[in-house]
């Protein structure tokens, strides 16, 4: 999500005649686009903002956008006095505002609104991977996260809207596109004829389309994998057999207090079906240790859900906790050396599986797409449909795009192979 915001910032500032720069000080204006999902991020955007007020040109506007200045809001201002401007995620389409008044203090940190999508300009040309949000907001509330207050209530973009801005990349230059949304499997949208619209109509609608040659979505609620979802893996081809459902935890008292409920049987069970949908189909999970109140024996239950649904990937994060959150209140907060040897114990685990996976590749042939070449321009960078990396050696002429990789090799963090065609 903050790549695409990230996207539509520098085309609306391009449009304005500006140019990219990789050196701050040249630069005329600096956006820090952010994360506040966990403290960590939060505290690495203000020791940026301090690091690069020493840095810049003395006259040089600069703020912060996304999720750290919903949460800090004016606090900012009094933390980092030279800011210009602080500017939630609805609202970055205001940032003209502070070129056309360099001399105001900009903050805006509204919610509620999907005002930004319609008043952005559309790139003109459109990189191979395409992202497309369809909703924003959360009205899940897991009380870890901070998501629901920085991002807000839940909001489906109107059909007619995605499937316009999916056409216009699949017209300039997109293979592969990404519906996004914090709740993405949440997509709802009823028109003005009372018809409602769920995401497996956009993906039907999307696949249409003759250019666009592989779709996924990111990021799912377990529970809202309804079956017409699930069918689609069975249905529609372009549909990469790879999803990411993020579990968070194996114990169902953990859930309980993630206020996450959905039983672990169900959750197994959606897995299941999926994999009969399509028997090629591969998980990828998030996971949080050291949730308040987390046991030895819980965390075992993490450990055994990992086992059980052999996820090929994942992301997992030590608990932190955040401001506007119920979690961050609840007693027997788990203490930070107890949460990194969980860490370490789970990540050492699903290495080992994500290896596993990526060996069991050697000697198939899969379907890749292009990413671009390594620093050494000896190699080409591809992407198969599981979002592994896949480096093949450079070609004569144009790489292609898509390309069938016979897999030669494989470790944890990639694979190797060789371009049949
Ligand atoms: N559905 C959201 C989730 C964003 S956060 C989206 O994709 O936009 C991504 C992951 O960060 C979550 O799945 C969760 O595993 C982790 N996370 C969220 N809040 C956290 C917290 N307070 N501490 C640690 N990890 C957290």
């Amino acid at each position: 999500m903050n790549v695409y915001d990230g996207q539509r910032i520098a085309a609306m500032l391009t449009a304005r005649g500006m140019k990219q720069t990789d050196n701050i000080s040249d630069a005329d204006i600096i956006i820090l686009n952010t994360c506040a999902v966990r403290a960590k991020a939060t505290d690495k955007v203000f020791s940026a903002l301090g690091r690069i007020r020493n840095a810049k040109k003395p006259d040089a506007l600069f703020g912060i956008v996304g999720c750290v200045a919903r949460e800090s809001g004016a606090d900012a201002f009094r933390r980092i006095p030279e800011l210009n401007f602080v500017l939630g995620p609805q609202s970055y389409h205001k940032l003209p505002e502070i070129l056309e008044n360099p001399d105001i203090k900009l903050l805006n940190i509204d919610l509620g609104g999907l005002e930004k999508f319609d008043e952005l300009p559309q790139m003109e040309k459109s990189p191979a991977v395409a992202y497309i949000p369809i909703q924003e907001g959360c009205n899940h509330c897991c009380t870890y996260c901070i998501v629901p207050y920085t991002r807000g209530r839940e909001l489906s973009r109107p059909f007619n809207d995605v499937i316009k801005d999916t056409v216009h990349v699949a017209n300039t230059g997109a293979i592969e596109i990404c519906f996004l949304g914090q709740n993405v499997n949440g997509y709802k949208y009823t028109d003005s004829d009372g018809k409602t619209y769920k995401l497996s109509d956009l993906i039907r609608e999307a696949a249409k389309l003759e250019a666009i040659k592989r779709i996924r979505f990111t990021s799912s609620y377990p529970t809202e994998m309804t079956d017409d979802l699930i069918e689609m893996f069975k249905t529609e081809p372009k549909l990469l057999p790879f999803l990411n459902l993020p579990i968070q935890s194996g114990s169902q008292n953990v859930l309980t207090r993630m206020n996450r409920p959905y039983s672990l049987n169900l959750y197994i069970d959606i897995v299941d079906k999926l994999k009969s949908a399509r028997s090629d189909i591969q998980i990828s999970s998030d996971f949080i240790v050291g949730f308040p109140g987390e046991t030895d024996e819980d965390f075992e239950q993490t450990m055994n859900i990992a086992k059980r649904v052999k996820y090929i990937n994942s992301y997992s994060f030590k608990y932190s906790p955040r401001p506007h959150t119920a979690a961050a209140l609840m007693p027997n907060q788990i203490p930070e050396k107890v949460k990194a040897e969980r860490l370490a114990k789970l990540d050492s685990y699903l290495n080992d599986l994500q290896r596993e996976f990526n060996t069991s590749c050697v000697g198939k042939t899969l379907t890749c797409l292009y990413e671009g070449s390594d620093k050494t321009g000896k190699h080409l960078v591809y992407r198969t449909p599981y979002m592994q990396q896949c480096i093949t050696d450079a070609c004569d002429g144009i790489a292609p795009m898509l390309a069938q990789i016979e897999i030669t090799d494989a470790n944890k963090a990639s694979l190797r192979g060789k371009i049949i065609k």
